[in-house]
């Protein structure tokens, strides 16, 4: 497909392909290979180009919980698009939809009492103003040594400089310069990788979160200023916690006086089977990220829960200074947020969590009885979030070496038969539209299953 975009560089360098500086692109990607062009969506489904059509298992970037033609999202778009197509949220200006907004994430967050919402454009932007937001509320008490974060290994919070610091996949570090000094990185909470021998989840568990308490006394607890973590880690390898994992870390950071920060980027929103993240695994966060399924990215919006201590605190220290003086021209564009207000009306209306929670034995047994395949080295979820470790030998210690891209050629075989999974290393992924129906979960784990016969 798009073999127009596909050209010979004039130079005579041999630079090839389209005049597009792609993000997370190889750049043998750009240079040989004709990219997929996507023209429109149905449902659950897009089509390039060509008009192929194909199953989108990943619903975008993990993103596009309604599907690809929810009408009620065109409308809302368009409807605020002729009323007000801009107007911007700084000096006590705003508009309808942001205010409507902020007050219906308040009530929909349950798993504690958030007290104000900051709005961003994207994840990236919203991990950002986190670091922002925690420094200031930090320098307004006084406490002007509390400043470092710790994130884990594996984590994704995007990739403008703070957040991609705040990941920890060396490939979103290596030749940026990153991670900023001020983030540390502790373990990635894999057990199946990570384990000791005879090592139960629980025992797993402690061990991290005493890892985390040696990290937290080494650097000194006067120093560390927050914590962030996806309930369940997506682009480094769809990692749920193991038992226990969030009650002993949120017991290590009460101790030390350290905020907790829930990336609910991808999570929140039903993706789990519950409404956010942090409700499925009893986090009381003190900050929360969200983007994505907001807006079932129909138009782009992040946002940030922050807890009514906090708030208060930027409150009187903002009249003392004047303005917090941090956002975005886009800050609650009134286009995105009228689009995610529909898309939380629907949510609620058609009890999408509790959908999610009725197809997840569906979807997670039926990948999951795939599991004995010989270069399967496990398969993990839950809800409607999936991930896939290939594997030669089954030890999770002696992966494929990397330059096989088994994932790769599983995902190829996905695409030859009309589905899009997301390949990383010799892992491939899914999180469908929460949306998807029976029907096309049976030929999502059909294709994944000749997809497999083929890769084997
Ligand atoms: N946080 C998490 C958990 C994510 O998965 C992502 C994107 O995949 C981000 C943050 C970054 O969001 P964005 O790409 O909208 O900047």
């Amino acid at each position: 497909s798009g073999a127009s975009l596909h050209t010979e560089s004039e130079d005579g360098s041999g630079f090839k392909g389209h005049g597009m500086l792609a993000p997370f692109t190889a750049g043998w990607q750009i240079s040989d290979l004709h990219p997929l062009v996507i023209e429109r969506s149905e449902g659950s489904y897009v089509f390039d180009t060509n008009g192929k059509k194909y199953l989108d298992s990943l619903a975008g970037l993990w993103c596009t919980a309604l599907g690809g033609s929810e009408p009620r999202l065109v409308a809302a778009a368009t409807s605020q698009l002729n009323k007000l197509p801009f107007y911007h949220s700084f000096w006590n200006r705003t508009t309808k939809p942001s205010l409507d907004l902020a007050k219906e994430l308040l009530e929909m967050f349950t798993a504690r009492k958030m007290g104000k919402v900051f709005f961003t454009n994207s994840g990236s932007e919203a991990n950002d103003s986190q670091v922002k937001l925690v420094w200031y509320y930090n320098n307004a008490l006084g406490r002007l040594n509390k400043k470092k974060f710790i994130a884990r290994t594996k984590a994704y919070h995007g990739s403008t400089l703070i957040s991609a610091s705040l990941s920890g996949l060396p490939p979103l570090h290596q030749k940026f310069d990153l991670p900023a000094p001020f983030v540390l990185h502790t373990d990635c909470p894999h057990y199946w990788r990570y384990h000791l021998p005879g090592e139960t989840e629980e025992e797993f568990s402690g061990r991290l979160a005493t890892n985390l308490e040696n990290l937290i006394l080494k650097e000194g607890p006067d120093t560390i200023a927050a914590f962030i973590a996806e309930p369940i880690m997506g682009a480094g390898g769809v990692i749920p916690p193991p038992k226990y994992y969030f009650e002993k870390v949120q017991a290590v950071l009460k101790k030390y006086d350290i905020l907790f920060i829930a990336d609910e980027v991808i999570t929140a929103f039903g993706r789990l089977g519950t409404m956010f993240g942090c409700d499925k695994y009893n986090i009381q966060p003190d900050l929360v990220s969200l983007a994505k399924a907001l807006s079932s990215a129909y138009m782009p919006i992040g946002a940030i829960l922050v807890s009514p201590e906090i708030a208060d605190v930027i409150h009187s220290q903002s009249n003392k200074l004047g303005s917090f003086s941090h956002g975005f021209t886009y800050s609650g564009h009134p286009v995105s947020c009228a689009v995610a207000l529909e898309a939380l009306k629907i949510y609620k209306e058609r009890n999408i969590a509790e959908r999610v929670r009725n197809l997840t034995p569906h979807f997670q047994e039926g990948i999951k009885a795939f599991a004995g395949s010989p270069i399967i080295g496990e398969i993990r979820g839950t809800g409607l979030i999936l991930g896939t470790e290939f594997i030669d030998n089954k030890s999770p210690n002696d992966p494929f070496p990397s330059e096989w891209g088994v994932g790769a050629i599983f995902g190829a075989e996905c695409e030859k038969r009309g589905m899009l999974v997301r390949v990383a290393g010799d892992g491939i992924f899914m999180s469908p539209p929460l949306t998807i129906s029976p029907q096309e979960l049976d030929e999502l784990i059909g294709i994944y299953e000749e997809a497999l016969k083929s890769t084997e």
